[in-house]
C-alpha cells in the first residue's frame, strides 16, 4: 500500500469470526454513505446516532439492523465511516459484507482503517500503535497501560522532548545564520540542555525492560538432570499430558514449551535433562536447556529429594547462581526431609503442587510491574536510543567546544529519531510492517 494512493473505500468485519449477540461490519471511506443508501431501508439516517432499518439486496432483506454512521472528519478513520450492527451469525455478517463489497467497496487490509486514522491524522503512530496493543494485550493489565498510550501520553512526552531539542537547535541555528545579530549559544548552556533532555529520555526508556515484559510474558525454565521428574512438574503445572514421562533418564530431548495463565502470560518450558553425554540427540537437548536457561526470567530448579543434592545437581546450582531460582524437591512423598528455603512437591501425587504455584505466582508478580509511566514496544525503543546517542554525541561535543554547527547535526538525528516514533517522519516500508500486525477490520 502506498500512503500517497487515493482512498477508495473499505469494508471488513470488525468482530471476531464466530456466533455471537451482534456482529459489526465496518465501512470507511467517500463512498460510504453511497454504498449504505443502497442496501439500508432507512434513508434518512442521522449521523453519529443508530438508526433502526433493514439491509436489502434488492427486494431480499438480509438482516434487522442497527447502522451508525460517522460524518468526515469525526470518524475513527476521519473519512466518512458507517458501522452496521446486525446479527452475530458468522453468515450473516459475511453476507452484508459482500453486499457492501458488491456495491462499490473493496475488502479492507490489516490495520487499514487504523493505518487511515494515522495519515488523516486522527491519531500519531504511537496511539496507532496503542491499538494493536490494547487489542493483542495478554493481560488486562497490559490493556490497562496500553490504553495510556492510546490517550496520548507517550506522543505528548515525546513531543515535549521534542520542542526540547528544537529550541537548542533554533538557538543553534540563529546564532551560524545571523551571526551579527544573535550570539551563539553558551557551551555551558549546551551540556546543561543536552544533560537535561537524555535524562528525560532515560525516564522514559527506563519503564522499557518492564513494558517488554508485560508484553512478552515471563519464560520459566524447569531445569536439573535427568529423572528428577522434570517433565512431570510440567504436566503438573499445566494440567495436562504433554511431556512424555517415562524412568528412562534421557527421555525428553526436546524443548517443550506451553502457555501457563498465572495472571500474566508465562511461557513454561521443559528442558531436557542437563548432564554430559556421549548420546548426540540428547547433547543438542541439553544445550537447549542451557540457551533457555540463559534466556529463562525464572528457573525452577528440581532435584529428585529421595536421593539429595548430587554432585551433577550442585554442578546445575552453580549454572543457575545468577538466576531467579526457586528450589524444588521433587519426589517428596519419598523423604520425609523438609528444610527452609526448598518448595517440596510430589509431581506424581500432586502434594505442595498449588503451593509450588503460589510462589512462582508471587516471583512472576514482582518481576511484572503494577503501573508503568511509560509502555514503550521495540521500534520505540530502538528510536528513543538513537535520539539519546545522538544527544551524548552532542554533549561529548559540546564538552570540548567543538564548532556548533556540527554540533548541530547530532542534534538533528536526535529529533529524526523522534519523529519516527510518532510518525512525522516514516517510510512506507516501516508502516506497512507496522500495520501488519494488526487484524483486518481495526
Ligand atoms: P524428567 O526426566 O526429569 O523429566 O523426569 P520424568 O518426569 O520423566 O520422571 C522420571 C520418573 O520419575 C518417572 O518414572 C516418574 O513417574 C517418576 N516421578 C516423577 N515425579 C515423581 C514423584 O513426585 N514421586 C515419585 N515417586 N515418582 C515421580
Amino acid at each position: 500500500m502506498n500512503i500517497l494512493e487515493e482512498f477508495d473505500t473499505i469494508a471488513a468485519i470488525a468482530t471476531p469470526y464466530g456466533t455471537g449477540g451482534v456482529g459489526v461490519i465496518r465501512i470507511s471511506g467517500a463512498q460510504a454513505f453511497e454504498i449504505i443508501e443502497k442496501i439500508f431501508t432507512n434513508p434518512h439516517f442521522e449521523p453519529r446516532k443508530f438508526n433502526h432499518g433493514w439491509i436489502k439486496d434488492g427486494e431480499i432483506k438480509i438482516d434487522e439492523v442497527l447502522v451508525l454512521p460517522f460524518f468526515a472528519p469525526n470518524s475513527y478513520t476521519g473519512e466518512h465511516v458507517v458501522e452496521i450492527q446486525c446479527h452475530g451469525g458468522i453468515n450473516i455478517v459475511k453476507n452484508i459484507l459482500n453486499l457492501v463489497l458488491k456495491n462499490g467497496a473493496r475488502m479492507a487490509e490489516k490495520g487499514e482503517f487504523t493505518k487511515r486514522a494515522f495519515l488523516n491524522k486522527r491519531m500519531d503512530l504511537s496511539q496507532a500503535e496503542a491499538v494493536a496493543d490494547i487489542i493483542h494485550a495478554a493481560t488486562a493489565n497490559f490493556a490497562k497501560v496500553s490504553v495510556k498510550n492510546l490517550s496520548g501520553v507517550l506522543k505528548e512526552k515525546i513531543n515535549d522532548i521534542r520542542n526540547d531539542i528544537f529550541e537548542v537547535l533554533s538557538r543553534i541555528t540563529a546564532g551560524i545564520d545571523f551571526p551579527e545579530d544573535v550570539n551563539e549559544p553558551e557551551y555551558s548552556y549546551l551540556i546543561e540542555r543536552f544533560e537535561n533532555i537524555t535524562s528525560q529520555i532515560n525516564s522514559v526508556l527506563s519503564d522499557a525492560n518492564a513494558s517488554n515484559i508485560m508484553r512478552q510474558g515471563i519464560s520459566v525454565a524447569i531445569v536439573g538432570k535427568p529423572n528428577v521428574g522434570k517433565s512431570s512438574l510440567f504436566n503438573s503445572l499445566l494440567s495436562l499430558d504433554r511431556a512424555i514421562v517415562t524412568d528412562i533418564a534421557g527421555t525428553t530431548r526436546d524443548v517443550l514449551k506451553e502457555t501457563l495463565d498465572l495472571g500474566v502470560p508465562v511461557t513454561l518450558i521443559d528442558t531436557a535433562g542437563i548432564r554430559e553425554s556421549q548420546d548426540r540427540v540428547e547433547e543438542i537437548g541439553v544445550e537447549y536447556s542451557k540457551q533457555s536457561l540463559n534466556e529463562a526470567d525464572v528457573v525452577l530448579f528440581v532435584y529428585d529429594v529421595s536421593q539429595g543434592i548430587q554432585a551433577e545437581d550442585k554442578e546445575i546450582l552453580d549454572l543457575i547462581q545468577d538466576k531467579n531460582y526457586i528450589k524444588i524437591a521433587n519426589k517428596c512423598d519419598l523423604s520425609i526431609e523438609r528444610k527452609e528455603d526448598v518448595v517440596y512437591i510430589s509431581a506424581l501425587t500432586g502434594e505442595g503442587v498449588e503451593d509450588l504455584k503460589k510462589t512462582l505466582t508471587k516471583k512472576v508478580c514482582d518481576i511484572e510491574p503494577e503501573n508503568l509511566e511509560f509502555v514503550t514496544n521495540s521500534r520505540q525503543q530502538v528510536c528513543l536510543n538513537r535520539a539519546k546517542t545522538a544527544l551524548e554525541q552532542a554533549l561529548l561535543a559540546a564538552q570540548v567546544r567543538e564548532l556548533q554547527d556540527l554540533i548541530s547535526i547530532d542534534v538533528k538525528s536526535a529529533i529524526l529519531a523522534l519523529d519516527e516514533i510518532t510518525g512525522e517522519l516514516i517510510t512506507d516500508d516501516i508502516l506497512d510492517n507496522i500495520f501488519d500486525h494488526f487484524c483486518i477490520g481495526k
